[in-house]
């Protein structure tokens, strides 16, 4: 992205570099708008080392009945793929609660349906930014869930009841198909969801792709963080960063987990918590995997990436990971992964990354023009699925934004 201090006045600010940022302006840029993106690290955040899945299958929201029992015997200590991080802030406690309130299956049900409708839209996206000459690396390897345990097929069979209603074609495999998929397979699988239309890239490669694109379109980029906001009542005058002042007509709030905080700074409320996660990269020689995988009953995915395994996985909701839990963590994502795929335990030692994917309570992102900042557009709240939506985002936000509406569109939560 072209390096300049001290933009001008501006249409369109954007905070925040990561896979949304940049998509926003890029699309924005595209739509003759005059861009500028604020983030002392672009491509740094949860953009960076995540699986990498484009996934409108992954619709069902992470407010389930099931994963409430989950996160509770996770901060009761017991091990779990959802838990609450220490300490726990009031913020947080709030946060919870109001999560909490939507695993109520009617919400459930429109919120997966809501969800798979914007990132069907974004899968086909990626096909049209392909056909265009925009190379993000989408490789259309499937999705295979697996489960191995006596429950599995009853489990897999709920899944896929569930799926239907929100509109996704994934479809129950028995474990000979699925072994069939996926021969590094283990042979205890008991029962498989196959989603033959998802598809993997790598994130870093592609977050960076989208951020030169925009560069090469005339997107600006500023490598500071905001710090603060002037205001003019409900409108944001301009904002500041270390050393610069920058003026805009919109601004776009972009800033993943850091987006309640920044948005602090702006005048608003942005309901936004941070969901730790963890992979590992392990590099390898040839393919080991031909399929996208994720063991259904630890939620721990294995992504095929070029030159790499990664094996991601871990929910921590607010507080910080500590240094000990974080290495717990990922031996037991390796683990998890090296019981599904045997062949990775011939592996060498990987390369771990922690990041925080910005969490909504009701599991669908943020889009659209926030309630008190009359000129603050919300992009922000893509929880574990920000690499799927970030297309139909750009589209979204910046169509929004040439109109000059700046509604709330379908899609956005309060
Ligand atoms: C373990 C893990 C696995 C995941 N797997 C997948 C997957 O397979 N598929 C999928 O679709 N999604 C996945 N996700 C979710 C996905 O990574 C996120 O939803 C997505 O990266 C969010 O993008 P973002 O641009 O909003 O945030 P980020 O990439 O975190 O970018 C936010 C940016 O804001 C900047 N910023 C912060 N504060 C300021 C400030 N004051 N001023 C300026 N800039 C600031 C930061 O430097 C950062 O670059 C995963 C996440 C994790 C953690």
């Amino acid at each position: 992205m072209g390096e300049q201090q001290a933009p001008g006045p501006v249409d369109v600010a954007v905070i925040g570099g990561g896979v949304i940022g940049a998509s926003v302006a890029r699309a924005a840029r595209l739509r003759g708008l005059d861009v500028v993106v604020i983030d002392p690290e672009p491509g740094a955040g949860a953009s960076r080392g995540n699986a990498g899945l484009v996934v409108p299958g992954y619709c069902l929201p992470m407010a389930t009945p099931a994963n409430l029992r989950a996160g509770l015997r996770g901060a009761l200590g017991h091990d779990a793929a959802v838990s609450v991080g220490r300490p726990l802030s009031p913020t947080t406690t709030g946060w919870l609660a109001r999560f909490a309130l939507s695993a109520r299956p009617g919400r459930v049900r429109s919120t997966a349906r809501a969800t798979f409708e914007l990132a069907d839209r974004s899968r086909r996206l990626y096909d049209e930014l392909a056909d265009a000459g925009l190379d993000l690396g989408l490789r259309p390897t499937g999705w295979l869930w697996a489960f191995r345990t006596a429950s599995g097929p009853r489990a897999a069979a709920a899944v896929v009841r569930d799926l239907e209603r929100a509109g996704s074609n994934g479809r129950m495999v028995g474990p000979d198909e699925a072994r069939a998929l996926e021969p590094a397979l283990t042979p205890d699988v008991t029962a498989g969801v196959w989603f033959p239309d998802e598809g993997v890239l790598d994130p870093a490669r592609a977050t960076e792709v989208l951020l030169r694109d925009g560069a090469e379109r005339g997107v600006r980029l500023l490598r500071e963080p905001v710090v603060a906001a002037e205001r003019d009542g409900a409108w944001i005058r301009s904002l500041r960063t270390t050393t610069q002042v920058v003026t805009a007509r919109w601004v776009v709030l972009a800033a993943g987990a850091s987006s309640r905080a920044v948005g602090a700074l702006l005048g608003a409320r942005v309901p936004v918590e941070a969901g730790h996660g963890w992979s590992l990269t392990i590099p390898t020689s040839g393919p080991p995997l031909r399929r996208a995988l994720m063991d259904a009953d630890a939620h721990v995915v294995v992504s095929p990436l070029p030159g790499a395994v990664r094996i991601t996985g871990g929910m921590q909701l607010g507080g910080r990971p500590d240094g000990s839990r974080s290495a717990a963590t990922v031996a037991g994502l390796r683990d998890a992964a090296t019981g599904l795929v045997p062949a990775l335990a011939a592996l060498a030692d990987g390369t771990a990354w922690h990041g925080a994917r910005p969490m909504t309570t009701g599991g669908l992102p943020l889009l659209g023009r926030d309630r008190r900042v009359a000129n603050l557009v919300l992009a922000t709240g893509h929880g574990t699925l920000g690499m799927t939506l970030a297309p139909v985002t750009g589209e979204i936000v910046s169509e929004l934004i040439a109109s000059g509406s700046g509604r709330r569109t379908k899609g956005a939560v309060g």
